[in-house]
């Protein structure tokens, strides 16, 4: 057994119901008083995306797109990276990539086997071809980007293979409320400012 199939297990069942091979669902197992809602899964993939919207926060702290995103292996996470195109001046300096390269560090191997990637917005082709180099397991979005997302919104690069050499497992909509609301009040709040600035200094170009 796993070890996440184990603590899945101890956390359902008591030892002599598993000796049986009889679990019990979560809902059966709550103490008196407590409901499934408040039982945090640290294995799951909301637990996870919750990481990586932590991360996408610091993003939005630092006037970036907030996205973010965090590498996972064995149920840990091996590298967390926000998107810092105009901290660094970098347009590849995307959420994944960064993290993508931060994982490889911590592996010290560029094949990411036996990794999920958690980003909040679905990838686009750089960072889509990017992952597949890298082969890791699975790529689980928060919110999907039918217009430029490269993991089936647009087109599907995680999945191309042939002629690609690898695929990944694809999971999308993972508390894609939250990922969606936080870009959504980025660009309303940059809208607004923009609007400010440009009514203040006759209509001159802003930044944002
Ligand atoms: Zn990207």
């Amino acid at each position: 057994m796993t070890r996440e199939g184990r603590n899945r297990a101890s956390a359902q069942s008591p030892a002599w119901l598993e000796e049986l091979g009889i679990w019990l669902s979560p809902s059966l197992c709550l103490p008196w008083g407590v409901s499934e809602d408040a039982m945090i899964d640290l294995t799951s993939d909301a637990f996870f995306m919750g990481q990586a919207l932590r991360e996408a926060r610091k993003a939005y702290a630092a006037e970036e797109v907030p996205i973010g995103a965090v590498v996972v292996r064995e149920s840990q996470v091996i590298a967390r990276a926000w998107n810092q195109v105009e901290t660094l001046r970098d347009a590849t300096a995307h959420a994944e990539m960064l993290a993508l390269t931060a994982a490889q560090n911590t592996v010290e191997d560029w094949r990411l086997d036996g990794c999920t990637i958690y980003v909040t917005k679905e990838p686009c082709p750089m960072c889509a071809g990017a992952i597949v180099h890298c082969r890791p397991v699975r790529v689980v979005y928060g919110c999907p980007d039918l217009k430029g997302g490269a993991a089936g919104g647009w087109i599907n690069l995680l999945q191309a293979n042939p002629p690609l050499n690898h695929q990944c497992e694809v999971t999308g909509g993972v508390l894609e409320d939250e990922c969606v609301g936080l870009l959504q009040g980025f660009f309303r709040e940059a809208r607004a400012r923009k609007g400010e600035e440009g009514g203040s200094q006759g209509g001159n170009r802003v930044r944002r």
